[in-house]
């Protein structure tokens, strides 16, 4: 079995306060995370160690960083890099968000010396890819996603990409409340999936968790999770929500 995951993407959203007042909601909200699911939350990086500490002792949830700088140390006024994430404890890391590619002029490349860094540090990426509405009306959407993989990880070894973690995140239904259909999903991941095998056997590929993400909620999440190639979701609107997120964590496989 997969790891199953329902990660948290706050995104730049939430005073401290409120934080702190989400996570506590959310602990108080009925939900359980099994040995073989993870719950992650990935927090704007001011809050990285309080929201930390206040899940510190909880079984699978762990907290991630939205972003960290491709390269190593030095004068980049403002950027954050995988070696401080590690410094305080952080081990999960979103990469290649399309907020971060569309404002932030990351491509594929980039974001390959990204995985690199995050890898170096042992600190381990989410790696978002997905296609924007134009290629999907296109009917382009296969190649589209195929490219963002090859260019970005196919660098990687196989030991490296084995339990590593996908989400695929088509850009037309982020935060626009409009959610690709369950098959939808289930047709991409299955074709990321052999994307993978194609390059590095059934092995590794089996072993890979993708991840949905575009406007999952409550009332959609075990419809979507439901799928064979679905192993969870990367959640936007809906996280900032704890009853939502709770009912989120409880519709993983
Ligand atoms: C996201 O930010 O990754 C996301 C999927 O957002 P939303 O759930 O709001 O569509």
């Amino acid at each position: 079995m997969r790891t199953q995951i329902a990660a948290a993407n706050w995104k730049m959203n939430l005073t401290l306060q409120q934080a702190e007042a989400l996570v506590d909601e959310l602990l108080q909200t009925p939900h359980s995370v099994n040995a073989d699911q993870l719950a992650i939350f990935a927090v704007p990086f001011p809050y990285l160690i309080t929201v930390k500490n206040k899940l510190a002792g909880k079984q699978n949830i762990f907290v991630a960083a939205q972003n960290c700088y491709h390269k190593k140390n030095g004068a980049y006024t403002g950027e954050v890099s995988a070696e401080m994430l590690k410094s305080i404890g952080i081990e999960y890391v979103v990469l290649g968000h399309s907020e971060r590619r569309e404002y932030f002029n990351e491509t594929n490349a980039m974001l390959g010396e990204k995985v690199n860094i995050a890898f170096e540090y042992g600190i381990k990426p989410i790696f978002c890819c997905g296609e924007p509405l134009s290629i999907r009306e296109a009917g382009s959407q296969n190649s589209f996603v195929e490219t963002q993989l090859k260019e970005s990880l196919f660098h990687l070894t196989a030991d490296q990409l084995k339990g590593f973690i996908i989400a695929y995140e088509p850009i037309w239904a982020i935060g626009t409340g409009k959610t690709a259909t369950s098959d939808q999903a289930q047709e991409m991941h299955a074709h990321i999936r052999n994307v993978f095998a194609t390059q590095y056997g059934n092995d590794v590929a089996d072993t890979i968790s993708i991840l949905y993400g575009g406007s999952v909620k409550a009332s959609n999440a075990k419809e979507i999770f439901g799928k064979a190639d679905v192993d969870g979701g990367l959640v936007g609107g809906a996280s900032l929500i704890a009853a939502e997120f709770a009912t989120i964590i409880d519709s993983l496989k």
